[in-house]
């Protein structure tokens, strides 16, 4: 990495507002000595699972406005794994957190098995302060490829052990039950509890929105739910707190860190929602994440000494803005469909097993008053059907009256938007495999991936 270059960005940053004499520092810039560049101290790592251009446009044109994302895009990252066009969450973390491509599945493993460090591991190294803030059980794929070495994403209750071994000094998310034993209602099959373990090591335990509220300290453990958190579209503010939330209590805990700090803040369910082709769920999804990339931007605004970079592992759903309807191409898709839309598939399949009419779950959880004869026979498959069925097809009469389109349950191969704010912003921009992403911080943060690495190995 050029220092004359990171010089630059960093001169741009201090006397922003003043482009002029930026732009003359940048001119006659002495030849650069790493001493004398401004420290970089703070990253702030984005992750929306699952989420392509076309879920950040859905957003744009709900709102009518633009999203926090738009102003920051500067270029697309290419998402394939070590042994598939198609990535899953586990190899893409692994290339987003480690800068190597390995196999789906694997976390924190190059492809014959053997352990690659990530950047919070260099961060940790570097004495900087860490966290990882999710709304997916913390023990998914994503925050796993920042705090952990398995060969099998699944492995939870390992993935839970190995992230309180890091010690990182925020973890804030779901997924209690892979914390507890199976006698204290989690699932752990060892009969470890680690939120007494966390305790025992100094950590502040919360698990309520509003003990969140409350005093805190580092480090600090918060499990707000024993799976996944709530979708966003069924979130009770009082019970869970938000993504922006979270997001504002560990930056304030981990700014006061004098040596700075490295988080990975994920917007999980994005690609939950996706999976269920759920673009209601999607577009409250997409606005939770965006508001915690509107706090991540105007932390590192005030701060000054902060990159701010987000990226999607993959996409999901394979989402399009436009479809057929009755086999004809319509230039047309209303986002407004979704304004009525006030809960997830999922909890409208709730209310219809326990009770409730389809007509009134769909008139009053999606807006929807007058079904069509297409509707009425999805709505009746998918009640005679299982839970999934139903749930996939409420979501797509709501995408048929919305003309939104997906093309898969699962994930799809296309770029993905890459996003970046503060000092080296600038070295994003262009077309990037995803494992440059790592590259570039580790980069400009002067941290040694490789050879972390090989002391991994060396163990
Ligand atoms: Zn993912």
């Amino acid at each position: 990495m050029p220092l004359r270059r990171l010089t630059a960005a960093r001169s741009l940053v201090i006397v922003a507002g003043l482009q002029f004499l930026a732009l003359s520092a940048l001119a006659a810039a002495p030849p650069a000595a790493p001493r004398a560049a401004p420290r970089l101290r703070n990253v702030i790592f984005l992750i929306p699972d699952g989420m392509g251009t076309a879920a950040v446009t859905l957003l744009r044109e709900y709102e009518g406005r633009p999203t926090h994302l738009d102003s920051l895009l500067v270029g697309v990252c290419r998402t394939y794994s070590a042994d598939s066009k198609v990535t899953d969450s586990a190899a893409a973390v692994t290339a987003l957190a480690c800068g190597i491509k390995t196999n789906n599945r694997m976390i924190g493993l190059d492809p014959a098995g053997r352990p690659v460090a990530n950047l919070l591991e260099a961060a940790q190294s570097r004495g900087l302060a860490t966290g990882l803030v999710v709304t997916s059980r913390i023990t998914h794929a994503t925050p796993a490829g920042f705090a952990a070495h398995v060969p099998e994403r699944n492995q939870e209750e390992q993935i839970a052990a190995q992230m309180l071994e890091h010690r990182i000094d925020v973890l804030l998310g779901g997924g209690r039950e892979y914390f507890l034993p199976r006698s204290a209602g989690g699932k752990r099959l060892d009969d470890r509890n680690l939120v007494s373990a966390a305790r025992a090591q100094g950590y502040q335990y919360v698990a309520t929105a509003a003990e969140l509220r409350g005093p805190l300290r580092r480090p600090l453990l918060g499990l707000f739910d024993d799976d996944h958190m709530t979708y966003e579209a069924d979130r009770d503010p009082a019970a869970e707190p938000s993504l922006a939330e979270m997001t504002g209590k560990t930056l304030d805990l981990l700014a006061t860190d004098p040596d700075g700090f490295f988080v990975m803040i994920e917007g999980s369910r994005i690609d939950h929602a996706e999976h269920d082709d759920d673009a209601g769920a999607t577009r409250y999804e997409m606005q939770a994440f965006d508001a915690a990339v509107g706090a991540a931007v105007s932390f590192a605004r005030r701060d000054g000494q902060t990159l701010v970079v987000a990226t999607a592992d993959h996409e999901t759903g394979g989402l399009s803005l436009g479809r057929l309807r009755s086999g004809n191409s319509l230039y047309a898709y209303y986002p407004e469909v979704l304004r009525g839309v006030r809960a997830s598939g999922w909890k409208m399949v709730q209310a219809i097993r326990t009770g409730a009419s389809g007509d009134s779950v769909l008139r009053v959880w999606a807006g929807l008053d007058s079904l069509g004869d297409a509707d009425r026979t999805l709505l009746a498959e998918g009640i005679a059907g299982d839970d999934v069925s139903l749930d996939h097809n409420l979501n797509e009469i709501v995408s048929r009256r919305a003309l939104i389109g997906w093309t898969t349950y699962g994930h799809t191969g296309i770029d993905v938007g890459l996003y970046a704010f503060g000092p080296g912003a600038e070295l994003f921009r262009g077309v990037h495999d995803n494992t440059d992403v790592a590259g570039l911080i580790a980069g400009l943060m002067g941290f040694d991936l490789a050879g972390l690495t090989a002391k991994l190995r060396a163990r």
